[in-house]
């Protein structure tokens, strides 16, 4: 559409995020949700919320959220940062962080959100590729940059990488700022929480959406040193200063309070994820070793966009990117195990 004011409003290609069908009855695989409920804490603190919750404003540096989270992590609290979401957070991040004229590098294939950030904030970018069987290639963040960032556990491969390849990464940027986004890293990838005192460029970023339970009430967090924390905050303060409502705080606090659950229902993911990765290779199927709470999958025979619109015919929904290299690929999230044998037996009969 052409109008007199085109040319100076902006046009950006946004971020699309899996599907979220509004019909009953779907086992809805796509968008690597928790199949769990929040810990019944969470809950109960729901049901607590008061009308002062609602009349006041929420406090700007989510005291609260920070007490509960210097406990979880055992870190100070002027190393935590929370945000509206983790996309939140590294949106802030790329705007404190990444001001650079030289690029900034993250993979061919990954978390597709970043390109959008960099496109919005005209930040430049360079994306190294993956290898053949889609791991990331340390050398190739070894050139001169504006900044990395990387997931561990890597999205949509589901590829972890350990604490040695994060610190070559970091050894090898000590002039940028090193992102790791953690959003998978509690289904048995690697926490760098250790390495923020060794490496000042080093900042973490969590998520509450997924080994929380919480995509709805919107949660993340960067864990960093105080100084790279107090960029972070001048910035959110430039530009929203309350970020995080008074629900989203209390309902934080709760889940982080409740360490056994968050413990009990991650295991019991994995331990779907490894029972659902054997029963895909039965039938057929490669599946990358995934420390996530998703299964990236191609069929030997079978094509990839077949297998996702069979599945949409029988009201099962997963991810399928019609990207280079992985258009022959589908993200599968990790549901409860009844779930997953559905999905299974579902396959079973596609002819
Ligand atoms: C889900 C996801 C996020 C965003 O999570 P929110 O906290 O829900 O905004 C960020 N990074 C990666 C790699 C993700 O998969």
């Amino acid at each position: 559409m052409t109008k007199p004011w085109s040319d100076k409003i902006r046009n950006i290609d946004p971020y699309v995020p899996g599907e979220q069908p509004k019909l009953n009855n779907i086992l809805k695989l796509n968008a690597n949700e928790n199949p769990y409920p929040p810990s019944p804490k969470v809950l109960e603190a729901i049901k607590e919320i008061n009308e002062n919750d609602l009349r006041r404003y929420p406090s700007s540096n989510t005291e609260n959220l920070k007490k509960a989270a210097a406990e979880f992590y055992n870190v100070s609290e002027d190393m935590l940062f929370f945000g509206n979401g983790s996309d939140d957070v590294i949106a802030l991040a790329f705007l404190a962080f990444f001001n650079s004229s030289k690029p900034i590098l993250f993979p061919d294939i990954t978390y597709s959100f970043y390109k959008v950030w960099c496109a919005l904030f005209n930040i430049p970018y360079e994306n190294p590729k993956l290898t053949d069987d889609f791991k990331i290639n340390a050398d190739d963040y070894a050139k001169e940059n504006g900044g990395v960032i990387l997931p561990n556990p890597n999205a949509p491969t589901s590829i972890g990488e350990g604490k040695e390849f994060i610190e070559n990464i970091l050894e090898h940027n000590k002039d940028s700022i090193v992102i790791i986004d953690e959003a998978y890293v509690d289904f048995g990838g690697y926490p760098s929480i250790e390495l923020i005192e060794k490496y000042d460029n080093l900042v973490i970023i969590q998520t509450f959406s997924k080994s929380r339970s919480l995509a709805g009430a919107r949660i993340g967090v960067a864990i960093s040193n105080p100084y790279l924390i107090s960029i972070l905050d001048a910035v959110k303060n430039s530009y929203n200063s309350y970020t995080v409502d008074s629900l989203a705080i209390k309902i934080g606090c709760a889940s982080l309070e409740d360490k056994d659950y968050f413990i009990q229902t991650n295991k019991k993911i994995c331990q779907t994820r490894d029972n659902t990765a054997k029963a895909l290779k039965d039938l057929g199927f490669t599946v990358l070793p995934s420390k996530t709470n998703f299964l990236f999958v191609t069929h030997t025979d079978k094509k990839a966009v077949d297998i996702f619109s069979y599945l949409k015919e029988n009201n099962i929904f997963v991810r399928h990117f019609n990207l280079p290299r992985i258009d022959n690929y589908l993200r599968i999230t990790i549901g409860t195990d009844e779930q997953m044998s559905a999905l299974i037996e579902c396959i079973k009969n596609m002819k």
